[in-house]
């Protein structure tokens, strides 16, 4: 053994024998051509790339070669090199393409098919509307105020100038809850909301009251046994029919459009004195259509009533009703959601049905 490089021994060194290198490149081949995945040619690169493999240490060991066989050796390990590094980009595109073409199948969206989702729900448009009348006063400073459905009678009549005899009593028919002496009612009104925060706010008092109220009415298109009222009430000195009617038409515009007029018709109720109706113009038509099917041709919509609170009712709730005066308003609110939305059907607002609701989408 002779040369510079003294740790060269050709017996050791037989990865460099063309045989052996013959035989690497072609099991290489051999290996890359057998995979059949991604994930199996990186095996296999790493087996016959990889450090450990024939070629690698046939790389090193041409380091170990005197001068004169490097350039010859060199040249045939970097053939077989680039043989298998050929070899392994052919087959690691067409891995690729076929990976590729099977997601395409395998992920392809069927835009005609049906699809899982679960339906969104929807609040009920009755609550939402309420909660929209109740942000309009809350939004004026005024407050919301709620109160038992299940009542006595004395709050939801006598105290509001609806004594035992008062034949206006006969104008509601009530639900009356067993025993009867026990002197119970389903609530008719909201109104006794208003006697309960006489009784217990202090005054200045400015509430409004959205809630359910209880009438022997049979289900049809325009009446409910179930429906919704909203009161308001206002007890302050020195209040007027005019705070009343700036009240309203501030209400009536924030709730059904900018610039509608409004207009009190006299009228009579037990707890109010004066007491009026309230309209207002018609937001479909303005007046100028005979046959507009939301007013009826008259130009006006009718939506509640309203009034100065009766000294009475500020007696029996212990405020002076020479120092103190108030004015009160209520309304339905499923003939609110009717107007404001061309709801033709009192049934449709109980019947649970979700495709009702979910037309008005939802709302937070
Ligand atoms: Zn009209």
């Amino acid at each position: 053994m002779s040369g510079p490089n003294k740790t060269y021994d050709p017996v050791e060194v037989s990865a460099l024998d063309p045989i052996a290198l013959a035989q690497a490149v072609a099991e290489a081949l051999a290996a890359f051509a057998a995979a059949d995945s991604l994930d199996s040619l990186k095996a296999a690169r790493l087996a016959h790339q990889g450090d450990s493999s024939a070629l690698s240490q046939a790389n090193r060991e041409i380091g170990a070669l005197p001068p004169t066989a490097k350039a010859e050796a060199g040249k045939r390990v970097g053939m077989a090199r680039g043989q298998v590094a050929k070899a392994l980009a052919t087959r690691q595109s067409e891995l690729e393409v076929e990976r590729d073409a099977r997601l395409l199948v395998e992920e392809a969206v069927d835009v005609t098919a049906p699809a899982a989702r679960r339906p969104v729900g929807a609040r009920h448009p009755l609550e939402l509307i309420s909660e929209r009348i109740g942000d309009i006063f809350v939004a004026m400073g005024w407050e919301i105020a709620e109160g038992p459905e299940l009542e006595s009678e004395w709050f939801n009549f006598d105290a509001l100038n609806l004594g035992a005899d008062h034949p206006a009593r006969q104008m509601q028919d009530t639900f009356f809850v067993d025993p009867p002496d026990a002197g119970l009612v389903l609530r008719t009104h909201t109104s006794p909301v208003q006697v309960r925060s006489m009784l217990e706010r202090d005054l200045p008092l400015y509430i409004v009251c959205p809630g359910k109220v209880f009438r022997t009415d049979e289900l049809d298109a325009t009446h409910s046994a179930v429906f919704h009222q909203v009161e308001g009430l206002a007890v302050a000195e020195g209040l007027t029919m005019a705070h009343l009617r700036g009240t309203l038409d501030h209400f009536v515009e924030a709730l059904f459009g900018a610039g509608l007029e409004t207009r009190l018709r006299p009228s009579y109720f037990p707890f109010t004195e004066p007491s009026a109706e309230l309209d207002f113009r018609c937001f479909v038509c303005g007046g100028s259509d005979d046959h507009c099917r939301t007013c009826g041709g008259t130009g006006w919509i009718e939506w509640g009533g309203c009034g100065m609170v009766n000294r009475h009712v500020l007696t029996a709730c212990g405020i002076d009703p020479d120092r103190y005066t108030g004015f009160a308003f209520g309304m339905g609110i499923e003939r609110a959601l009717m107007l404001r939305h061309g709801v033709k059907d009192m049934r449709e607002m109980v019947e649970g049905d979700v495709r009702f609701s979910t037309q008005f989408g939802m709302e937070i």
